[in-house]
């Protein structure tokens, strides 16, 4: 039987800590992998680095060296998680069977690749890796990480619960993905949209060993409505709720007034003109600026920039195919 070609890809932003460790982690994993023969001996590592502004691009330069099963990628700037790892898949669509992406902190447990390459030999086209664990994350980032997906999940996003970037894909997922265009990219959303036959594997999500998160509450706030708002035009559907349910209180407050009017009762209120007053032009404005939003999103996908520039790739030419 023929044995899958893999592919490790790993984003690295400011990873210098990281970097030597997960390079020794991960090259020895898949050495086990390699003697174990569940994957081909062509197998390789690529490590991304996107836009890093410490050492991390002179240390991959240096594995690369070192390491003939190490890639290592360079994009011209920081394009940001989604599209270091989208520039690592497409950059090698033609020249892998399967794809694993991970962080480069290994918080997802390298162990748990194995079962994913399990899943796709026996026929899964999509693995993806779920945290069945948390409790290493602090209650904060748990609490905030949870509400995302549910919330995700109830505006109609169709993302795997508590399922990060930790997946294996079949080539083929990324040759149909190829024609998906869109700028602002939300792997999660996408991939299920895909389609293909997909499994689950669970695994324990560790700690950050060194180096701090690269997504602190800004980024991760800002990650999470653009995936709500790439996918999703609930948000536009609420306002336009609440716009109806606005327009029943004035309804409502102007029979009350008529009423008011009828009985004589006509003390011209400062309050019930200020009142509504603010209260609508307030919700006015909210809506305006969510279909700005959206006008936004759509300006940005008709430029149709690329996701990512490649400036430089570094892989040893022994040992191909
Ligand atoms: N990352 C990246 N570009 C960025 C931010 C992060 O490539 O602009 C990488 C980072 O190096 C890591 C992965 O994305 O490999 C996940 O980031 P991090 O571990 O900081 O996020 P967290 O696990 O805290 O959500
Ligand atoms: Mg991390």
């Amino acid at each position: 039987m023929k044995l899958p070609k893999l592919l490790l890809v790993v984003p690295c932003y400011n990873e210098q800590e990281m970097l030597p460790h997960t390079h020794q982690v991960l090259s020895a994993y898949l050495a086990r992998l390699v003697a174990q023969l569940q994957v081909n001996d062509a197998s390789k590592i690529c490590f991304v680095n996107d836009g890093s502004r410490d050492r991390t691009w002179q240390l991959i330069e240096d594995i690369c060296q070192k390491d003939d099963k190490v890639i290592g990628l360079k994009l011209s700037r920081n394009f940001g998680h989604q599209s270091a790892i989208l520039a690592g898949l497409m950059h090698h669509i033609d020249a892998y069977d399967c794809f694993v992406t991970l962080d480069a902190d290994l918080q997802d447990d390298t162990e748990a690749i194995e079962k994913m390459v399990e899943q796709h030999r026996a026929g899964a086209m999509v693995v993806y890796g779920v945290r069945d664990d948390r409790s290493s994350d602090t209650w904060f980032k748990r609490q905030t990480a949870e509400s995302f997906y549910k919330l995700m999940n109830w505006m109609g996003v169709p993302v795997v619960f508590n399922h990060a970037d930790f997946r294996l894909v079949d080539k083929r997922i990324l040759q149909e993905f190829s024609s998906f265009r869109e700028t602002n990219l939300f792997l999660r959303g996408v991939i299920p949209l895909v389609g293909f036959r997909s499994e689950k594997v669970f695994y324990k999500r560790l700690e950050r060993q060194a180096g701090e998160s690269k997504y602190p509450l800004g980024k991760m706030v800002l990650f999470a409505w653009n995936g709500i708002t790439s996918f999703s035009t609930f948000p536009m559907r609420l306002v336009l709720y609440f716009g109806a349910f606005n327009f029943m209180i004035s309804l409502s407050i102007l029979a009350y007034i008529f009423v008011s009017y009828l009985f004589g009762k006509t003390v011209p209120g400062w309050t019930s003109t200020v009142v509504p007053m603010t209260f609508f032009s307030g919700s006015n404005m909210m809506a305006i600026g969510l279909i700005g939003e959206y006008i936004g999103k759509i300006y940005e996908e008709v430029k149709a920039r690329p996701r990512y520039i490649i400036e430089e790739v570094l892989e040893q030419m022994t040992n191909n195919k």
